[in-house]
């Protein structure tokens, strides 16, 4: 049971956690013992960690409690994707979606219920804004998934591009990002932790102060500012030039990389001059570009290019020497691509 009183021990870091079992009289090193039980045992009450002293078990008990999701839906793609509806406390819901490849087992996690960006190709956007998640609902999609997963297969990768932007909800994204890393607990490397952000440069830029490892993923979906602000609202804040200043100055490791996502739309944003703009905008940035062919949704005004103009986008910055893959849609038949997590189980919660 929670109560108003009690800590959710999972919205802590790793010195939060320290700070808070010295107030509780005990030792420093046993916050290390109470990460291990929570991320790596998956402990779901503090009786279970039997080798804490009894009353230190007890003293958390009274103060704090452990916060855990199950999943309300599970949608198995063909493909081996599984798509996990979670219900929140307060009876909002949010999705991610496992990806399973033969060397990487990955993970898409959601930071927001709805997303407050609206951008325009997104069914996130369309809902509108509802909360931020807790840094423990960020956490706890993690776990939630790997309980299924075990004893089969680790999840190796997480990836920020579920529902919401991860950088409006900076606080919770940031130290779940910190508790990621931790081990012993997730102990996952920078290397594969990705946040996808629409370009929230101030947070990018306090992200990249923090020291803190991640791959950047930034969506641009458009060459020049007119198209992206149609797109993407957030481009009047925050116009390309100033989004890609900034990833300039992202510190890359040799070999590392910036992605950058480009959502292919027919009509809008595919025409051979955009790819040129692209290759002109990308020039001098050590990066990769994934493109994704929009997925038609009958909500959505938009549709997808044919495969000739998508080949075509590609080649055009392949001859450039950008790296540039077609991303394959996974999950498709269970709406778990990027912006469609959580509509389609809308209309069927609301169908009659
Ligand atoms: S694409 Fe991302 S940032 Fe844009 S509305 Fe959707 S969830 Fe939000």
């Amino acid at each position: 049971m929670t109560s108003k009183q009690t800590v959710d021990i999972k919205d802590l870091t790793q010195s939060d956690l320290e700070d808070f079992v010295v107030k509780l009289g005990h030792k420093r090193y046993q916050a290390r013992q109470l990460i291990k039980w929570l991320y790596q045992k998956g402990a779901i009450n503090f009786h279970e960690m039997t080798d804490l002293p009894t009353n230190f078990r007890e003293a958390l008990r009274r103060v704090a409690f452990i916060s855990t999701l199950t999943p309300n839906e599970v949608e198995i793609s063909r493909d081996g994707s599984k798509k996990f509806l979670f219900s929140l406390m307060d009876g909002h819901s949010v999705e991610s979606v496992l990806v399973p490849e033969v060397s990487r087992l990955t993970l898409c996690i959601s930071t927001q219920v709805g997303c407050p960006l609206s951008c325009r190709f997104c069914l996130s956007g369309s809902m509108g804004f509802v909360r931020n998640l807790t840094t423990s609902e960020i956490l706890n999609q993690i776990l939630a998934a790997q309980r299924q997963e075990t004893p089969r297969r680790r999840i190796t990768n997480i990836v920020f591009m579920g529902m919401g932007e991860p950088l409006a909800n900076y606080d919770n994204t940031a130290k779940a990002i910190e508790m990621m890393q931790y081990d012993p607990g997730l102990g996952l490397s920078g290397r594969r932790i990705t946040l996808s952000t629409s370009g929230l440069v101030p947070e990018m830029e306090r992200l990249m102060a923090t020291g803190l490892r991640f791959q950047l993923a930034v969506s641009l979906n458009a060459a020049d500012d007119d198209t992206r602000s149609f797109l993407m609202p957030i481009n009047k804040s925050h116009p390309l030039e100033e989004v890609l200043e900034s990833c300039r100055r992202f510190r890359l490791r040799p070999r590392e990389r910036i992605i950058f996502e480009y959502v292919l739309i027919d009509g809008i944003n595919d025409s051979p001059r955009d790819a040129l703009r692209l290759v002109r905008l990308l020039k001098g940035i050590p990066c990769k570009v994934n493109l994704i062919p929009f997925n038609e949704s009958p909500e959505q005004e938009f549709s997808r290019p044919d495969e000739k103009k998508i080949l075509g986008f590609q080649m055009a910055l392949l001859d450039q020497y950008i790296t540039c893959i077609v991303r394959k849609s996974r999950g498709g038949d269970i709406s778990a691509a990027c912006g469609q997590l959580r509509g389609r189980f809308r209309r069927v919660q609301n169908s009659p």
